[in-house]
């Protein structure tokens, strides 16, 4: 039977252990998130929001203690540790704020007699299945919507983090949520598959690589049950001859080497007009060497390490066959030491090397030089990724038309990527299916019923 380990990345040293549950106690999870369902399907909304609203409260008065165990788990520096413990605060105050909004009947305006209404109802027991590059945050963009909307939710989080997911569910215990609405599921791969597949289920939703996504999605189909996909990026980050370079530069340092660079929608390809292609690089190196890993229990340390070696190593594999193939290195390219990696900038990246369409999951840049507004938009779309995207420009024209021939869920101009409890997030082609956040992410796993009295 496997384990759920808390490894420290920057010592390896392995502080906590967990055993998978047996098949007999998922199943009895199971039960019990059904059990729960029954009464927190009809649960008064003011009852839900006063949970959502406390679990907020809990989020900021536990902030401290909540951002050192993500520091501790995958080395998250802790002042981005405390960012994201704000982050998931906001998430459930936003639904605990909007829940009787998006619950609320929607007439319809019809041809014939009588009325029609669609009416917004939970659909059951739901899977979650998470990853551990944001330990709550990840968690809160599928809990919160779906507490508010009245469905159980049980969660198989990343085996490297079970300290954080045994905390999610204490917290939403401490916030009155009624016993069995969340629960936490140290459970295995081929036990996720059970649990998708068992007829008290209802849906799924995955945030996680490609491979884990399209073998969740695989049985969802099976079992007809819907899924909800949130998987890797690639995104493009294009500058056009008439941005700001400096603050290009500034904001692609911040873009690419947050959450050390383990980010989905981190900027990940630099697509970078000739015109300014020579400043913008100069600028830009000059700022990545400027973030030089250290310890992340330390609140002036921008990057910390990787939250694993093996993370690292993986890393590392994908920049050096691209260097063995002729990529240029502008910064770093050396080996890793533990899960510390430099952060790096290669050129000269082309479609024979991994790196060229792979996800680099840590601090590692790639800058294309582009002849025009044309090639970048091909080059940003020549991905099998469509998550996010930015574009630096003055020129409110060009930003529009990037926005309309960007293949990607979502399009920033003059930013990078942010994530906010009221904007919608999620990707096309392989980054995904579906949406979380906003009134997008509630409606996901919703029975929008329709009741006609003609
Ligand atoms: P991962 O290896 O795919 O793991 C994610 C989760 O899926 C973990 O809980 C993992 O369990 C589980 N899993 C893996 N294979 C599975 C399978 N065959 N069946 C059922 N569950 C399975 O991803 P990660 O390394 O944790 O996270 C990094 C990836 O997530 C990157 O690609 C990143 O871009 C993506 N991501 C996407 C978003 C988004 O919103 N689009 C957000 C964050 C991250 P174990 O831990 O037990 O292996």
């Amino acid at each position: 039977m496997g384990v759920y380990t808390t490894t420290d990345p920057v010592t390896g040293d392995q502080n906590a252990q967990y055993p998978e549950i047996t098949d007999t106690e998922l199943d009895d999870l199971i039960g019990r998130s059904t059990t729960a369902y029954r009464c927190w399907r009809t649960a008064p909304l003011e009852r839900r929001r006063a949970v959502l609203t406390r679990a907020a409260e809990i989020h900021r008065e536990q902030a401290d203690e909540l951002a050192k165990l993500l520091t501790l788990e995958m080395g998250k520096p802790i002042a981005q540790a405390r960012g994201e413990v704000e982050l998931v605060a906001s998430i459930y105050q936003y639904y605990a704020d909007h829940v009787d909004d998006f619950m609320a009947d929607e007439p319809l305006d019809i041809t014939g007699s009588g009325t029609a209404v669609v009416r917004t109802e939970p659909i059951g027991p739901l899977v979650g299945i998470m990853p551990w590059n944001y330990p709550f945050y990840q968690v809160a963009r599928f809990a919160a919507p779906n507490i508010a909307l009245g469905n159980t939710i049980i969660v198989k989080h990343a085996r490297n983090c079970p300290q954080s997911a045994l905390a999610i569910e204490r917290v939403l215990t401490e916030a009155g949520l009624p016993a069995g609405v969340y629960l936490n599921a140290f459970i295995s791969s081929a036990q996720v598959a059970n649990a998708v597949a068992d007829p008290r289920v209802q849906g799924v939703s995955l945030t996680g690589s490609e491979k884990a996504g399209s073998a969740v999605g695989e049985i969802a189909g099976r079992h007809m049950k819907k899924c909800v996909l949130e998987l890797g990026g690639s995104d493009p980050f294009i500058v056009l001859a008439d941005a700001d370079v400096d603050a290009a530069a500034a904001a692609a340092v911040v873009g690419r080497l947050g959450n050390g660079g383990q980010a989905c929608t981190a900027s990940k390809r630099f697509l970078v007009e000739e015109r300014v292609y020579d400043e913008f690089v100069r600028k830009f190196v000059d700022g990545m060497s400027g973030w030089q890993p250290g310890d992340p229990t330390s609140p002036e340390t921008k990057l910390g390490p990787m939250a694993s070696n093996s993370g690292a190593e993986e890393l590392d594999e994908l920049v050096q066959e691209a260097i063995s193939h002729g990529a240029e290195v502008l910064l770093g390219g050396g080996r890793p030491e533990g899960a510390y990696y430099p952060p790096t900038v290669l050129t000269g990246v082309t479609r024979e090397m991994r790196a060229f369409d792979e996800e680099l999951f840590g601090p590692v840049a790639v800058v294309h030089r582009v002849g025009s507004l044309d090639e970048a938009i091909e080059l940003a779309n020549d991905s099998p990724f469509g998550l996010s995207s930015s574009v630096f420009t003055s020129s409110p024209e060009k930003a529009d038309r990037v926005a309309a021939e960007l293949e990607t869920g979502m399009v920033w101009i003059n930013s990078t990527s942010k994530s906010s409890p009221d904007l919608p997030f999620g990707g096309v082609k392989g980054s995904g299916v579906g949406r979380e956040l906003a009134r997008y992410g509630f409606n996901e796993f919703a029975n929008k019923k329709l009741v006609r009295n003609p």
